[in-house]
């Protein structure tokens, strides 16, 4: 290659790069997500007279009550209407404003001051209530910040809000910035950091949405510049022209495809490949029967424990899963009991102050430090399991040793239910598969923490997202050798062990090729990924999913088992995948 086909090789100066988590290509203006609000000074004082200062505070509490009983009439789930709703009738607090225009008349402070004080003190008298009401104290936080945002005329926290679309940028998306994006809004998604197994990617994925992580230098980017996002490829066009243009246009076409899952995956020889969802709530399972899923391969039930400060009772629980069966009669759905630790801390059962937590008490091992809850969450289940006729699995998180296996076959079967499995999260897990599965009846693989325990890489990075890839041909050898353990087990016990995948790696449609070509049984994912991973199936045979899976065991990097077997598969250009 000439140097100057080098040169013209070189990504354009306005390119910008990154992980490619979400497929997907549109043009539109970015937008920063709003920056915290920062809190006014302690000694910040009145200017002007206090009449007008209070009247600006109950204006600015109306405002931000109007503005968000907008968004709830507007909200794309019941859930999130829910939410918003919430966070409005608490703008409209009148004591919160009382409190503070007291502030405000007797201390002379000013009315942005005045209400950031009320509202600390609001929050932390619910703190100390505990329960519940402890529970409401970040909401409570959240209303304090609009409202002093109004006050100073600044843009809200969190997700702009706006009628025209607009690719949002931030350097990560929390759980709660998401929970009440509008995707006909946010049209695609790029953070300055983040993995491939981040809360941003899972959320894009869950939505449909383009995104693309851990892209150096868009932070920096203009606000309101035109962007052209392409998820697939994982970069970022500032600035985009008329290649671009073609590019969104073919992405259209190609998509009207893939509208749809025929509600069976399979090979294109007829070897069946369950495709199955993940889901944390009710509203999840309904959505994912709706588009078609065979059931649920993974439901996280920490969802229904996330935010709280005490363990729900039995019947809380029972009620949540529930819903869940429910939207699944006669379907498998494979519940996971507990995953607390790390990015998903609970107040009464993780260690905040743990070095590191990714290492530490958490998942299964909750149960060592808090026993009983892992009791009750089984009883909960097997009561849920009585009220509906969905086909009820359980599995444990972060497994490590055949003796935590044995032991959770043993809380599943005391609890009343039928089949128990754990999850290959862990090397050590992945390494011991077969004597696993002599006390277990399935494992699934959940190739998120598979990938950053095989690789030593935290998964929230957006500067080891490279590592973070489940094409690395060592996680790929892990779960070759969690198949293999299966087969043996399998063979031995004389009945089949199933092997699923709910880790992110099954919702890409080329890596589920060879995790089926690995030995793979079933494949668990959002729910919008069902159609593609189904389309792209349907186009390759068992002999070829064990080519392609054997092009990537031998790859020397994630990057090169990636190519090679994109390479081969010429479906996914033709359905801009
Ligand atoms: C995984 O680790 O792959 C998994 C499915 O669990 P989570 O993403 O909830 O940790
Ligand atoms: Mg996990």
């Amino acid at each position: 290659m000439s140097e100057q086909d080098m040169m013209n090789e070189q990504p354009r100066r306005d390119t910008l790069h990154g992980v490619g988590v979400s497929p997907g290509r549109v043009i539109a203006p970015l937008v920063h997500m709003a920056p915290a609000v920062s809190e006014p000074p302690e000694d910040e004082a009145l200017e002007g007279d206090a009449e007008t200062a209070t009247d600006r505070l109950k204006a600015a509490a109306l405002a931000v009550k109007a503005g968000l009983k907008e968004r709830a009439a507007r909200a794309r789930s019941e859930s999130a209407a829910e939410v918003l709703k919430a966070t409005a009738l608490m703008a409209g607090d009148k004591a919160l404003v009382k409190n503070a225009s007291k502030l405000v008349t007797e201390q002379r402070l000013s009315p942005e001051r005045a209400l950031w004080q009320a509202a600390t003190a609001y929050a932390d008298q619910m703190r100390a209530m505990g329960g519940y009401m402890a529970e409401r104290a970040a909401d409570i936080e959240d209303v304090r910040a609009r409202i002093v945002a109004e006050l100073r005329g600044e843009d809200a926290p969190g997700v702009p809000q706006r009628r025209e679309p607009f690719v949002l940028t931030a350097e990560d998306l929390a759980p709660a910035d998401t929970a009440v994006l509008d995707p006909d809004v946010v049209v695609a998604l790029v953070t300055a950091s983040g993995g491939p197994q981040s809360h941003t990617a899972i959320l894009a994925r869950n939505l449909g949405l383009p995104a693309v992580v851990a892209v150096e230098g868009v932070l920096d980017v203009a606000g309101e510049a035109p962007v052209f996002v392409d998820g697939a490829a994982g970069t970022v066009v500032v600035a985009p022209g008329e290649t671009e243009q073609e590019a969104v246009r073919a992405w259209q076409r190609a998509s009207e495809q893939l509208a749809s899952f025929a509600g069976r995956g399979a090979l294109s020889d007829a070897t069946v490949v369950p495709l199955l969802a993940n889901v944390g709530t009710g509203d999840d399972a309904r959505a994912a029967a709706e588009a078609g899923a065979e059931g649920v391969g993974l439901l996280r039930t920490e969802f229904c424990f996330l935010g709280r400060d005490s363990e729900p009772t039995v019947e809380e629980q029972a009620d949540a899963y529930t819903e869940v069966f429910e939207a699944f009669p006669g379907r498998k759905v494979v519940v996971r009991t507990l995953d607390a630790g790390a990015d998903k801390p609970l107040p009464f059962l993780t260690d905040a102050t743990e070095p590191n937590p990714a290492l530490g008490v958490r998942g299964y091992r909750t149960d060592w430090t808090t026993p009983g809850v892992l009791e009750r969450q089984l009883e909960a289940i097997a009561v849920a399991k009585q009220r509906s006729t969905a086909d009820v699995w359980v599995m444990a998180p972060m497994i490590a040793t055949v003796g935590e296996a044995a032991r959770f076959h043993d809380l599943v079967v005391a609890a009343g239910l039928k089949v128990s499995g754990v999850m290959v999260e862990t090397p050590a897990a992945a390494i011991t598969a077969e004597q696993i599965l002599e006390r277990v009846d399935f494992v699934s693989l959940g190739t998120n923490d598979l990938t950053q325990y095989t690789m030593a890489a935290d998964r929230m990075l957006g500067s080891l997202a490279d590592l973070n890839s489940p094409w690395q041909p060592a996680v790929l050898r892990m779960i070759q050798a969690t198949a293999r353990g299966a087969a043996q087990a399998s063979e031995r016990g004389g009945e089949h062990k199933n092997v699923g995948v709910c880790g992110e790696a099954a919702a890409d449609p080329a890596l589920a090729v060879v995790l089926v070509g690995l030995g793979v049984d079933t494949l668990s994912m959002s729910p919008r990924s069902l159609a593609a991973v189904s389309a792209v199936l349907a186009r390759v045979d068992a002999a070829e999913a064990r080519r392609l899976a054997e092009l990537a065991l031998h790859a020397t990097s994630a990057q090169e088992a990636k190519e090679a077997v994109r390479a081969e598969l010429p479906v996914l250009a033709d359905l801009g995948l």
